[in-house]
């Protein structure tokens, strides 16, 4: 499909004193180049159930997402590019009369029209019941799940790795709903394995992936290092400043920061196992940067942007 067509990234190394000194190389494929606001994975998930919605002439999308979601953001986008209407149904009722974030600002000006439901009810997003009664309701719509995160959404991610890539050992991704780290596992050659690094404590993400995938060639570390999903404290903003001020590269605070922090802690601490040739997959995520920096500010940090 022609809008995906230029979906490529390259590899940059990154040197730091402690790969160095432990004999690592490690390089960092920019998917988070593939566009300026759209998380490069999130374009690949989406790509095979686009191409699926418009060749079954469907005439909209519905996904779902929390307020400052790259996927409902990247779904949006491709609505736009698409003519396909979108409609994004979003985490929290509370958000029905308040002004706009930027992400969904953004959504908007892409087309996008947004259904506020209450966390309990977000709960059913992927209960068969609820789906069906959404299908009735919205007829000739192409419903995608958070994430999007199924069996087309990993095809794409399959696409991720290239031939150049045969030469690293290992392959290391941030995690949310485990389409990407699923794509990349289906991909990988026999002796490299995959690394995922998720954004969640103690998901049950394992399950998940389980059931996109065709080997046991992988592991999944939970977020134990920050406490959860979001929840950046003084020590990985002050992590991030000092890589991009290091690199030139800017990782973002939920995922891809998190990932890097964890591998050079286990190098750190001689527990690092898995190879001398490290890929890490850089997903992007930096659309709502300000944002995150306009809370930082009043904790009294903030991560440099430029
Ligand atoms: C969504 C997202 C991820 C996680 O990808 P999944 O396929 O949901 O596991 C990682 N990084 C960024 C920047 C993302 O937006």
């Amino acid at each position: 499909m022609f809008y995906f067509k230029e979906i490529k990234s390259e590899n940059q190394e990154i040197k730091l004193p402690i790969f160095k000194n432990n004999n690592i190389r490690v390089f960092i494929k920019r998917e988070d180049l593939i566009h300026s606001i759209i998380s490069g994975n999130k374009f690949r998930k989406l790509k095979y159930n686009v191409e699926k919605a418009l060749n079954e002439k469907k005439d909209q999308i519905i996904t779902f997402g929390g307020a400052f979601s790259n996927h409902i953001l990247a779904t949006a986008y491709i609505g736009k590019l698409t003519n396909l209407k979108t409609i994004g149904i979003i985490r929290g009722d509370e958000l029905l009369n308040k002004k706009l974030n930027s992400t969904l600002q953004n959504c908007k000006n892409f087309g996008m029209k947004f259904l506020f439901i209450s966390r309990t009810d977000y709960k059913k997003r992927n209960n068969a019941e609820y789906i069906n009664t959404l299908r009735k309701k919205h007829t000739n719509s192409f419903i995608i799940p958070e994430g999007g995160t199924n069996y087309l959404g990993v095809k794409g991610c399959e696409e991720i790795l290239e031939k150049d890539d045969d030469f690293f050992d290992v392959i290391c991704c941030p995690v949310g709903s485990g389409g990407t780290v699923a794509g990349l596992i289906n991909s990988k050659k026999k002796f490299q394995k995959i690394l995922g690094f998720s954004a969640l404590k103690s998901s049950n993400i394992n399950n998940v992936i389980t059931k996109f995938v065709n080997n046991n060639d992988w592991k999944i570390f939970d977020d134990n290092f920050f406490k959860g999903y979001s929840k950046i404290d003084n020590r990985l903003v002050n992590f991030i400043n000092d890589i991009n001020k290091q690199t030139g590269i800017l990782l973002d605070p939920i995922y891809n920061s998190k990932m890097l922090y964890h591998i050079i802690k286990m190098i750190s601490n001689d527990q690092w196992i898995y190879g001398k040739k490290i890929l890490l997959i850089n997903t992007g995520g930096l659309q709502s940067i300000n944002e995150i920096n306009f809370k930082l500010k009043k904790k009294g940090c903030e991560i440099i942007n430029h």
